[in-house]
């Protein structure tokens, strides 16, 4: 209990620095893979307190990064965290949305390696501005036009700092290797891909990752053992076919727009699995181009869901084959480009109970729940795949936090003493872990 009785201590101190710096990062938010200037103060605060600071290339496999911007507004992105302070050394190693950072401290040769996960990203929400909404009342509200702090990763990302500053000082008393993973583009889940195929978790023996809120929405709360994550895949899919003018000429033509609209209404006809929950939504269609040529174009954003990662397989696999069928029927082509996804998982029990155990020994918590539905996606998922896949424990948390509205909500606030709760009990479990107390 010692050294849990000094990580709090620690905590409370920290309280109006985590309070400061989550306001500067609520005040300037960068959707997915433009997080230069969150991602810059980050590597820049991790490099302070001793640890190795991987990004750029080094963090991230380019090849499988999911749904970036385009160029335009990527540079534009990057121009933005200069202005607002971003140092230029890391935003230059981070060009193309490379925003992703692995920190690594090595406490002793021997030992396991605990990775701790947390999320950068905005949302594309455009903040309200008015007095009953504390972020503007308090003068922190969004500075950057159409992004907003929505979700609570502003909070998740001073919680990994806070945690990286305890860790730091605490360096003669832990064993082990710890990980500190600041993921860009959860949103979407875009970004998790790509630091996992990048080899960033291969490593690991216990993975850990967290969220403000979501389920548990008071501050006080905490549910150790998050189970149906649903498995997703995101797709925006390209019909092509040949325009013609519909009165004179249509037998030239080729008619993409009855491609899409023919696979829409299949694509929701996948029979379901029944072995789990399955999922599908034709969200977007746009075709054509005017009323009297026939339709040579469509766009069509779709998202598969599984209660597994193999029945999101098959919803993906059906999906891909009435694709293809629907552009074949209408001779058109087609292009299906993967812009999002994340796996299916759930927590190691053994370290859900572990998790149990440390809430309970530090008191702070007046309400543990064990298992709480989650019936979302989360791109978390990947890193606690890959972990449980080559023999580590995973687990995924919620921090319950007062909430002034709903998540993704341009009115979405949450109570700042949550952060607290999530830095202690992520840091003692993880000091655990590192020295064997598990076991
Ligand atoms: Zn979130």
């Amino acid at each position: 209990m010692r050294l849990e009785k000094k990580i709090i201590a620690m905590a409370d101190d920290m309280r109006p620095e985590l309070v400061r710096r989550r306001r500067d990062i609520h005040a300037h938010p960068e959707p997915g893979w433009t997080e230069f200037r969150t991602a810059s103060l980050v590597a820049d605060a991790l490099t302070q307190a001793g640890y190795l600071v991987q990004t750029g290339e080094d963090a991230i496999k380019k090849s499988a990064m999911m749904g970036v911007p385009d160029a335009t507004t990527l540079q534009a992105a990057q121009k933005r965290a200069l202005e607002q302070g971003a140092n230029p050394i890391w935003v230059e190693k981070m060009a193309g949305g490379l925003t992703g950072i692995i920190a690594t401290m090595v406490f002793s040769e021997h030992g396991p390696t605990v990775a701790l996960r947390f999320d950068m990203d905005s949302n594309d929400v455009s903040e309200v501005q008015n007095e009953q909404h504390r972020p503007y009342r308090e003068g922190f509200s969004s500075l950057n036009a159409n992004a907003m702090h929505a979700c609570g990763h502003d909070g998740h990302t001073t919680v990994g700092l806070a945690i990286a500053q305890i860790f730091s000082q605490l360096k003669p008393e832990l064993q082990g290797t710890v990980k500190l993973i600041f993921q860009p583009a959860e949103e979407g889940v875009r970004g998790a891909r790509a630091m996992v195929e990048n080899g960033d978790v291969d490593d690991v023996d216990y993975m850990l990752g967290a969220h403000f809120g979501l389920k548990m929405k008071q501050t006080g709360g905490i549910a150790c053992n998050v189970k149906g994550f649903l498995a997703t895949s995101k797709y925006d899919v390209h019909f092509t076919g040949v325009p013609a003018h519909a009165g004179a000429a249509p037998e030239t033509g080729k008619n993409a727009l009855l491609a899409a609209a023919c696979a829409a209404l299949n694509l929701h006809a996948i029979a379901r699995h029944s072995e789990g929950v399955s999922r599908i939504n034709v969200g977007t269609l746009c075709a054509g181009s005017g009323r009297n040529i026939i339709g040579d174009k469509a766009l069509m954003k779709i998202e598969t869901r599984g209660g597994t990662s193999a029945i999101n397989q098959y919803m993906e696999t059906e999906a891909q084959r009435i694709i293809k069928a629907a552009a074949q029927m209408y001779d058109v082509a087609v292009e299906t480009e993967k812009v999002g996804g994340a796996a299916g998982a759930n927590n190691t029990p053994a370290l859900a109970k572990y998790i149990h155990q440390q809430a309970e020994k530090i008191g702070i918590f007046n309400n543990i729940l064990d298992d709480c539905d989650f019936g979302a996606s989360e791109d978390c998922s990947y890193f606690m795949e890959q972990v449980q896949a080559h023999g580590g424990q995973a687990a995924y948390i919620l921090i319950g936090a007062d909430l002034a509205a709903g998540h993704h909500d341009s009115h979405f606030d949450f109570d700042e003493a949550a952060m607290g709760y999530s830095v202690k009990i992520l840091a003692c479990t993880a000091a655990g872990l590192l020295l064997g107390d598990n076991k």
